[in-house]
């Protein structure tokens, strides 16, 4: 076997006269009759590889029989190109190999697609032929940066005293809200393992164990219909601290973060990241997670809007809803038609209608200005911070309709009016959420992060009588408006995590049947301790700047759960199935 002795992008005009075995898969092919050239490409890099009748008349006629996807190794002679046919895009243009020796691998059939310019491919195809679509430079990039933020996770974690232990995939159910995956258990007949939807518990029980500081690069397993960029395995930075409170965890988080950005995108971030309260990034963002590289805040005109003479302000405000708008720096100049577009939209989103009004020369005019009088426009101004030549947005209904409609309006209209070009990646904290939030429909009290968050301390006092009052002593970490990661100072003492059971409505046998495992564990001297977990793919995705968690995942997912290559979930024979006491009852 020809034994390589350069990746395909290494060979420069330093090497010319030398010899040099390369190894790869024809990229290109070009027949000129008298000569013969491929580009040979590799995971580093792509080099052209002439062959030459006056070398070797047989080996000339073999390599006119290459195609696309070839697979080979071809020793030769580095040699300078000439000037006209040098390419300075390719970090290898300079030079040529002038090959004297070949060893064909093995042929390929004719590629669904070309292994350039997959962009133009569709998702469908490209994960059907995952294996092709790899060798694109495009997925070959994107799985070297996701390595490298994968390994300069480890190093920092490592150096911070972190171990990393693995936690067990066949499981016990792990409440994270989400339905879990099951798996039946052979040996015990009508039993089921699940998966974890993550390892919460398990790192938890480290900690009192006394491990100190635990990570893993974990998959995680939720059985949810799936939306645009989620996927049923996925794949977590988790940890979990020992003696910290919400201080620590922060700031070692921050460190990574500094440190993945230096090493891996070369750009320095700023510490520490700003932090904002849930409460005040509901009220000027309506969300938990604000995107902050733009402004566009969201300002409460209800008290202005209590007394005015418009029916549908003062009515929202009361029936207890709210009014609520943004000011967008040079929107006077919208056309009538765009703003009609943005208000058909609005309502299709679940508002009742999106009031407007243009500041011009100092004077708000148009949409529902007439129904205000000059002092209250002018208060209005003033809240929204608007000035001339803008157009506020107003919407008056319920909080949850306001903070829906409203950060949707701004997220579209900072993309749309170009407020995100060339804006600084924007990370921050949203803390103190509330711990529990109640359903709808049946009144029943659930968790926000999960039930093993320890609620403020301050707040206990509230814990059976309003629970809606009680704050966490959790953390999220926001990335240009998606949430990249979030975690807690977790419960460290067994009544009061009994307590917090109770009010999600478990009864005490319930606890024992489901948790009993881990909660007998707070009895024997746990440690104070606090974590957080990053969706690991979505920091991929969003550090990379790709808009599809799959371009960051070697195999991943359709919408639908189903692995386009292997086919998965498949059929399983009869035999299987009475091996494990099951019978299918689908038609
Ligand atoms: N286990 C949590 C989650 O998966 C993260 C944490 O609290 O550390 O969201």
């Amino acid at each position: 076997m020809l034994k390589r002795t350069h990746t395909c992008g290494e060979l420069r005009a330093e090497h010319v006269g030398e010899q040099a075995v390369l190894s790869g898969w024809v990229a290109n092919w070009r027949d000129h009759g008298g000569l013969a050239f491929i580009d040979l490409r590799d995971r580093f890099g792509l080099t052209q590889v002439v062959f030459r009748p006056e070398v070797d008349k047989d080996l000339h006629g073999r390599a006119r029989e290459l195609r696309a996807e070839y697979c080979l190794s071809v020793r030769g002679t580095v040699e300078r190109r000439p000037p006209e046919m040098e390419n300075p895009d390719l970090p290898t243009g300079q030079i040529e190999l002038v090959a004297a020796e070949m060893e064909l691998h093995s042929a390929s059939e004719t590629p669904p697609f070309e292994m350039h310019g997959t962009e133009q491919v569709s998702m469908e195809v490209r994960l059907r032929n995952r294996y092709l679509d790899l060798r694109s430079r495009r997925m070959q990039h994107n799985l070297e940066f996701r390595h490298r933020l994968m390994q300069t996770t480890r190093s920092y974690l490592d150096e911070n005293g972190f171990i990393e232990v693995e936690t067990p995939f066949l499981t016990r159910s792990t409440p994270e809200g989400a339905r879990d995956y099951l798996v039946p258990s052979r040996i015990n007949p009508g039993r089921f393992y699940a998966l974890p939807q993550s390892p919460q518990l398990m790192k938890q029980l480290l900690m009192i164990g006394g491990m100190d500081r635990y990570f893993q690069i974990v998959r995680c397993f939720r059985d949810e219909d799936l939306r645009a960029n989620r996927q049923p395995e996925f794949t977590q930075i988790d940890l979990e601290m020992s003696f910290v409170d919400e201080e620590d965890v922060m700031g070692m988080v921050e460190g990574l973060m500094a440190r993945l950005y230096r090493d891996v995108l070369e750009r320095e971030l700023e510490l520490p990241l700003p932090r904002m309260a849930y409460d005040d990034a509901m009220a000027r963002y309506g969300t938990d997670s604000p995107d902050l590289r733009f402004g566009l805040e969201i300002g409460d005109i209800s008290d202005i809007a209590a007394g005015c003479e418009f029916r549908v302000f003062s009515a929202a405000v009361a029936e207890g809803g709210q009014v609520r708008g943004i000011s967008v720096p040079g929107g006077a100049e919208m056309a009538r038609s765009q703003v009609d577009g943005l208000v058909e939209w609005a309502q299709q989103l679940g508002a009742g209608g999106l009031a407007w009004v243009k500041v011009r020369r100092g004077a708000a005019e148009g949409g529902v200005a007439k129904f205000f009088s000059e002092g209250e426009l002018d208060a209005i101004r003033e809240r929204l911070g608007a000035e001339d030549g803008s157009i506020l947005f107003f919407v008056a209904d319920s909080p949850y309709v306001c903070n829906l409609v409203l950060s949707h309006l701004r997220r579209r209209l900072g993309r749309e009016l170009g407020l995100l070009n060339d804006a600084d990646d924007a990370l921050c904290w949203v803390v103190e959420p509330p711990a529990f939030e109640q359903d709808e429909v049946t009144g029943e009290w659930t968790f926000v992060h999960h039930p093993f968050t320890s609620p403020r301390s301050e707040d206990l006092g509230k814990l059976e009588d309003d629970p809606g009052a009680v704050r966490a002593r959790a953390y999220d970490i926001v990335l240009n408006g998606e949430e990249v990661g979030g975690g807690s100072v977790r419960i460290s003492d067994y009544d009061r995590q009994v307590r917090v059971l109770k009010v999600l409505g478990y009864t005490e046998e319930q606890i024992q049947d489901r948790f009993g495992w881990f909660v007998e564990a707070l009895r024997y001297g746990p440690p104070p301790h606090g974590g957080i977990a990053f969706g690991f793919d979505r920091l991929v995705m969003k550090l990379l700047g790709v808009e599809d968690l799959r371009e960051t995942i070697a195999f991943p997912k359709t919408q639908r759960a189903v692995c386009l290559l292997t086919g998965a979930p498949g059929l399983v024979s009869e035999d299987q199935l009475r091996e494990l006491g099951l019978r299918l009852d689908t038609d």
